[in-house]
């Protein structure tokens, strides 16, 4: 950490110069449409920055999982065509994962990266916590900057790090727990309180001796949990869990419970009265960070609590900010999200800057001949 990242003020004149973009057009498709161009927009501060000082700009994107080899089925043809309405004359290069150099960093792929370009931008937050070709090689070579949207989301998310108004909450839900015990062990440091809803609980309740029936957890996660649960006690630090359950029982019709499952049933959502007290911790908050819906909110039945905290973010006075892929997916699908204060672009960047206060990207992008 520490030492200056360049912003695109540090590029210096670029009229006249190839700028390489790296964005994170990774954006949702359904049968070859995008679904959502929320990322190709949010690139457009940047993209219009840059030919505004007479630069011709060069972007490039991962789409998908394609796994190193040309998939059709990831081909960037209908971002490209997107691309050419919201910024036209720009352009976008093939998919990059379509290279294994791209994932692998190979050096022979970042130089057919950088060859003909003459400076560097890196506006992929989604991609920031990867060390791959495209994020860690240009800076090595080329006059390097952080791009708007890359810039905002490193202020926003280290300002919640380092200096949160108090209290401050994290909201934490979703399916993978494993993945995310580092980020609620980090924030415990910074939080006041955590919520804890989604798969996620289940595995905390576990901990704390409840029947969980047949729902989502993590077996080898529950000692981490129980350690995690007594480590906040003693920082004088509350982890609100349910105490209402939605879900199903064993015979698969919906039910509720209380925080006891009986056997075979499962649990898809928080029940409306832990939905009310989460609401609660929130509108008294002044800083909210939300990762993971409460739910399975897919399916309408078990939408309710996630609903019921989205529309809290909206409502509260707090400086609130989501990260999260289905996080955000969730806000969007009630309409609320141009009710918070930041939607982060980056689901697991989001939360390894959380947790680490530092990334792969930014860390090369402070090494760039330029910085
Ligand atoms: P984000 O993308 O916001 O980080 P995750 O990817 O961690 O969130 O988790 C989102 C997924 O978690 C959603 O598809 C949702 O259906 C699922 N989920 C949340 N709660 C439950 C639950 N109780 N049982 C099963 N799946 C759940
Ligand atoms: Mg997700």
């Amino acid at each position: 950490m520490g030492g200056h990242i360049p912003t695109l003020d540090d590029l210096g004149d670029v009229r006249g110069k190839r700028v390489l973009v790296r964005t994170d057009f990774n954006v949702p498709m359904e049968n070859g449409a995008i679904t959502d161009d929320f990322r190709i927009r949010a690139a457009l501060p940047t993209i219009n920055w840059l030919t505004e000082h007479g630069a011709t700009v060069v972007t490039a994107s991962h789409l998908g999982r394609p796994k190193g080899a040309p998939n059709p089925k990831y081909s960037m043809d209908a971002v490209r065509a997107r691309l050419a309405e919201l910024a036209p004359g720009v352009e976008l290069l093939e998919n990059l994962r379509f290279d294994p150099g791209e994932e692998g960093n190979d050096p022979a792929f970042v130089a057919r990266l950088v060859d003909g370009i003459d400076a560097y931008v890196d506006d992929a937050f989604g991609a920031a916590h990867r060390a791959h070709a495209s994020i860690v090689g240009p800076p090595q070579t080329l006059p390097s900057a952080m791009g708007l949207l890359l810039q905002k989301e490193v202020e926003v998310l280290l300002g919640l790090r380092n200096d949160p108004k108090h209290p401050f909450v994290a909201v934490l839900g979703g399916a993978k727990i494993s993945d995310k015990l580092g980020v609620v062990e980090a924030l415990l440091g910074v939080v006041d309180s955590l919520v804890v809803g989604g798969a996620m609980c289940f595995t905390f309740l576990a901990a704390q001796g409840h029947r969980i029936g047949d729902s989502l957890f993590e077996p080898d996660q529950v000692d981490t949990c129980r350690r995690l649960l007594s480590g906040a006690t003693e920082q004088g630090k509350t982890i609100h869990l349910p105490d209402d359950i939605v879900g199903v029982d064993a015979d698969g019709n919906y039910a509720t419970f209380g925080n006891e499952l009986p056997d075979g049933a499962k649990g898809f959502d928080i029940g409306p009265g832990t939905a009310a007290a989460f609401s609660d911790v929130i509108m008294d908050a002044r800083t909210v960070f939300w990762n993971g819906p409460m739910g399975m909110f897919e399916d309408d039945r078990f939408a309710a609590g996630t609903r019921t905290v989205a529309q809290a973010m909206a409502d509260t006075k707090a400086f609130t900010v989501v990260g999260g892929g289905d996080s955000a997916a969730a806000l969007a699908q009630f309409g609320l999200d141009d009710d918070v204060d930041h939607v982060s672009t980056g689901g697991g960047a989001s939360l390894e800057l959380l947790e680490l206060g530092d990334l792969p990207g930014l860390e090369a992008l402070r090494k760039a001949p330029n910085a």
